[in-house]
C-alpha cells in the first residue's frame, strides 16, 4: 500500500515489520508516538501566497479523489479509537473552502475520546464562519497573517484581502475561540522588517504569535537556504524592541519555541490578563525538532504521511473504498509510522523536496 510518489501503488496489502511491536498506537522506530493528525481538507485555495503556490494556481485534485465527508469521518474515527490520536489540526489548502466543513468539524467533536480541535486558516470568511466553527467544535485557531500593510499583504498573497483578515482574526477571538494563533513566514526584502510590528499588533490584540521559518515546499521550487529568514534572525528583529526569554514550559512535541515578551522600555512584562505574553518560532529547518514530533498526516485524497518531507505514501482510499474494516486500516496506519524516518533530512546533501507541495499535504 505505500509508494513513492511516481511510482504505482504496491498491491498486496501491508507487510507487518517484525520488529513493530504489538502497541495499538502509532509507534515509530525511534520511540516516538504519534498522537496528533493534521488533515488536509482540500487542496484548493483562494489566495496564492508567493512562497507557497504560482500566481496561477495549481492542478486541483480530481473531485472524485478527494475523501468524501463519511470516508473522512471514518478515517478520522479509526486515528481516534484505534490509534490514540487526542489531536486533530485541520488545514488544507484553505479548510474553510471545504463544503460541509461545519459537519465534518461537528462529527469528530463527537468521537470519544473526545479529541482537541484546531483550524488553521488564511482567514477570508474567517469573520462570518468564527462561530459556527466554534460551536461546531473547534478549540482553537490559527490564521496566517504575513504582514499588517495592505499593499503588501497583496504583493506576497496577490489578493488585495488584509483588512478580511483582520476582521477574521476578531471574529474568532470574539467567538472564544482562545488563544487565536497568528502564523508569520517573513520573507527576506519583502515583509521582514515587520517582525516587531507583528508583535506589537498581536499583543495589542492579545492574539499569540508564531514565526515560521520558510521551507522548501513550495510547488515552483524557489526556496533558498541563503534567502531564508532564520530563527537566529527573526529572534534579533525582535530583541530590537523586546526583550526575549526562552519559556520555561514544557515544550513536548509542539514545534514552536516559546519566549516571554518583555517591552525594552517599559521593562515589564505585558501579556493580557491570564499570564505573561509569549511568542513562538518555529525553526523547522535551523532548529528542527523531529526528535520530539508527534505528528501524522492524512491528505485531501486519503495519504498518510509520516512528514512534510516524506517521499512517499500510503493510500488510506484504496482501503476505504475497497471495503478494508477499521482493524486493517488501523494496522496499515500503523505500519506506515513504523517506517517514520528520524529527520527531514533538509540538510542532507541527497535531500529532495516532496513532490507535494505544502498546500496538497498540509501544513
Ligand atoms: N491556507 C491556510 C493558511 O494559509 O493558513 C492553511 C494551509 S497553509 C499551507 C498552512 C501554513 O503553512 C500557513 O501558515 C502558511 O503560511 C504556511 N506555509 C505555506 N508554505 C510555507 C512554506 N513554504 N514554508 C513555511 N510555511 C509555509
Ligand atoms: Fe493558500 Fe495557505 Fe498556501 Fe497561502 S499558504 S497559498 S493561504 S494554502
Amino acid at each position: 500500500m505505500t509508494t513513492e510518489l511516481g511510482l504505482p501503488t504496491l498491491r498486496g496489502g501491508p507487510s507487518r515489520d517484525p520488529a513493530r511491536p504489538d502497541d495499538p498506537r502509532l509507534v515509530d522506530g525511534f520511540g516516538r508516538v504519534a498522537t496528533d493528525l493534521r488533515i488536509s481538507l482540500t487542496d484548493r485555495c483562494n489566495l496564492r501566497c508567493t512562497y507557497c503556490m504560482p500566481a496561477e494556481g495549481l492542478d486541483w485534485m480530481p473531485r472524485d479523489e478527494q475523501l468524501t465527508d463519511d470516508e473522512l469521518n471514518r478515517l478520522i474515527a479509526v486515528a481516534v479509537r484505534e490509534l490514540g490520536i487526542d489531536e486533530l489540526r485541520f488545514t488544507g489548502g484553505e479548510p474553510l473552502l471545504r463544503k460541509g466543513l461545519e459537519g465534518v468539524l461537528s462529527t469528530a467533536a463527537a468521537l470519544r475520546p473526545r479529541p482537541d480541535m484546531s483550524l488553521t486558516t488564511n482567514g477570508i470568511g474567517l469573520a462570518r464562519r468564527a462561530e459556527a466553527l466554534a460551536a461546531a467544535g473547534v478549540n482553537r485557531l490559527n490564521v496566517s497573517l504575513d504582514t499588517l500593510r495592505p499593499e503588501r499583504f497583496a504583493e506576497i498573497t496577490r489578493r488585495d484581502r488584509l483588512s478580511d483578515v483582520l476582521d477574521g482574526l476578531a471574529a474568532a477571538r470574539d467567538a472564544g475561540l482562545s488563544p487565536v494563533k497568528i502564523n508569520t513566514v517573513l520573507l527576506r526584502g519583502v515583509n521582514d522588517d515587520e517582525a516587531a510590528d507583528l508583535l506589537d499588533f498581536a499583543l495589542a490584540h492579545g492574539y499569540e504569535l508564531r514565526f515560521i521559518e520558510q521551507m522548501p515546499l513550495d510547488a515552483q521550487h524557489g526556496w533558498r537556504r541563503s534567502e531564508m529568514i532564520t530563527a537566529d534572525e527573526i529572534l534579533a528583529r525582535l530583541e530590537e524592541r523586546f526583550v526575549l526569554t526562552a519559556s520555561d514550559e514544557d515544550r513536548g512535541g509542539a514545534p514552536a519555541e516559546k519566549f516571554v515578551v518583555e517591552r525594552r522600555l517599559a521593562g515589564t512584562s505585558i501579556g493580557a490578563a491570564g499570564g505573561p505574553a509569549t511568542v513562538g518560532v518555529i525553526g523547522s529547518v535551523t532548529r528542527p525538532f523531529c526528535g520530539a514530533c508527534d505528528r501524522t498526516r492524512l491528505t485531501a485524497d486519503g495519504q498518510v504521511r509520516t512528514c512534510l518531507f516524506a517521499t512517499g505514501e500510503t493510500d488510506l482510499r484504496a482501503l476505504v473504498r475497497g471495503g478494508a474494516t477499521d482493524t486493517e486500516i488501523a494496522d496499515v496506519w500503523r505500519d506506515a509510522m513504523w517506517g517514520k524516518k528520524a529527520g527531514h533530512g533538509i540538510d542532507d546533501p541527497g535531500f529532495l523536496q516532496p513532490a507535494r507541495p505544502m498546500s496538497a499535504i498540509g501544513g
